[in-house]
């Protein structure tokens, strides 16, 4: 897994920011691994899944970005078990080079000088690392559900891969048993790594323990509560159990500082190691995981932040108001019910302008945690028009409301 996560987080790979030159040399490299190893291609006859996306904060107004997804495919050893689906996944992009679109990074902690090119070694060179190494294994011996590995591009910007998958998915989304996303496997030296979104199903519960009992590692979940924080996200939000299998950010996460030689490789080797006996168990599961996840929190919204030149052109007019972006809208939330549209700039929640670094999410944790019933009012421009929309969170009941004024 070394001398992935050194390829990947060379500099001949630009640091891999989605829709540049880097991540289109990454994902050739990873489409060759794939074949190496005997993946079927997931999409027909190919392994690439490609897409169209809005990059968060472009170099130039209104910019549209073209990246893909890579999807291997290991058929399941049963004959009735194998129309359904196992998904282990992990984004492949990273930071990118300086002036490329900026998807929130920050500066070094240790006031180093940036230097050019942020490799993103740990997020997330290490997850692709582990998933090739999990699907060397699943090929040699194959579980009872089939099992697709994808490599994810553009995950820096609110997740249009991941989205695009559940939006156009190759197979059936009812055929997903569970999805097993990984995402920054090789800091927090020593720790477990946590399994974030568990309220997706009972069924993690059950499978920790038999996890726990094999490898004698506790797995820790965390964050029950479906969040837009990485590629699990559009399907739970989409009603599939999924979680992802990583460790929270560390001082180097978005920095130029994310380089090869931060990594802890016997972390990222023990982590593995847990996960695919997660996979297994995944996999192996007798009862198909039932989907239990509260989506009458979750907004289905994908947004990214904005510059000021593109705020002024959309016709904000205040220039200290902020304004995210509606990058991507889940089929079958809230969101689509509400008839919010890709290209939506939301200016004000509440009647309170958005601060300048607004990307959304504080509004998904709004949606969290308020009240049953509470009303949550989006203003925004569309066309130069203001309209507003009104979600309604907690109930079950989000009739769409839609008044201009
Ligand atoms: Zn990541």
């Amino acid at each position: 897994m070394r001398d992935v996560v050194e390829v990947l987080a060379s500099d001949g790979f630009e640091g891999r920011g989605a829709g540049y030159e880097g991540e289109v040399r990454a994902a050739l490299w990873i489409e060759e691994r794939f074949r190496d190893l005997g993946l079927l291609p997931g999409m027909e006859a190919s392994y690439r899944q490609p897409f169209s996306f809005l990059p968060t904060r472009p170099p130039a107004p209104g910019a549209v970005y073209r990246s893909q997804n890579l999807i291997g495919l290991v058929p399941g050893r049963d004959a009735q078990l194998a129309g359904e689906y196992v998904i282990v996944s992990a984004h492949f992009d990273g930071q990118g080079r300086v002036g490329q679109a900026e998807p929130g990074r920050h500066a070094a902690l240790d006031g180093s000088r940036d230097d050019g090119i942020w490799n993103s070694a740990n997020d997330n060179a290490t997850g692709v690392a582990a998933l090739l190494e999990v699907a060397r294994e699943v090929v040699a011996d194959p579980p009872r559900r089939s099992t697709l590995f994808i490599a994810f591009g553009a995950e820096e910007h609110a997740c249009p891969g991941s989205t695009h998958f559940v939006t156009e998915p190759p197979i059936p989304l009812d055929s997903i048993h569970a999805v097993i996303n990984l995402e920054q496997l090789g800091g927090w030296p020593g720790e477990p790594a946590i399994v974030s979104t568990t309220s997706t199903s009972p069924s993690w519960s059950g499978v920790l323990d038999v996890v726990g009992f094999t490898t004698g590692v506790s797995l820790r979940p965390s964050v029950p509560r479906i969040v837009a924080d990485a590629d699990h996200w559009p399907f739970a939000a989409a009603g599939v159990p999924a979680v992802t299998y990583g460790l929270r950010d560390t001082d180097t996460t978005h920095r130029a500082t994310d380089e090869f030689s931060t990594v802890s490789f016997a972390d990222l080797t023990a982590r593995t190691e847990v996960l695919f006996e997660l996979v297994r168990a995944v996999a192996e599961w007798d009862e198909r995981f039932p989907f239990t996840g509260d989506l009458t929190r979750v907004t289905g919204l994908n947004t990214v932040q904005t510059t000021p030149l593109e705020r002024l052109i959309a016709g904000v007019e205040d220039p200290s108001c902020g304004a995210f972006l509606v990058a991507t809208v889940i089929p079958g939330t809230m969101a689509e019910r509400l008839d919010f549209r890709v290209g939506d700039l939301v200016t004000h929640i509440d009647g309170v302008p958005l601060a300048a670094n607004d990307w959304g999410i504080g509004l998904q944790y709004r949606a969290l945690d308020a009240e049953a019933g509470a009303r949550l009012e989006c203003t925004l421009l569309r066309d130069g028009q203001r309209l507003s929309k009104v979600l309604l969170v907690g109930r079950g009941t989000d009739e769409p409301s839609d008044r201009s004024r």
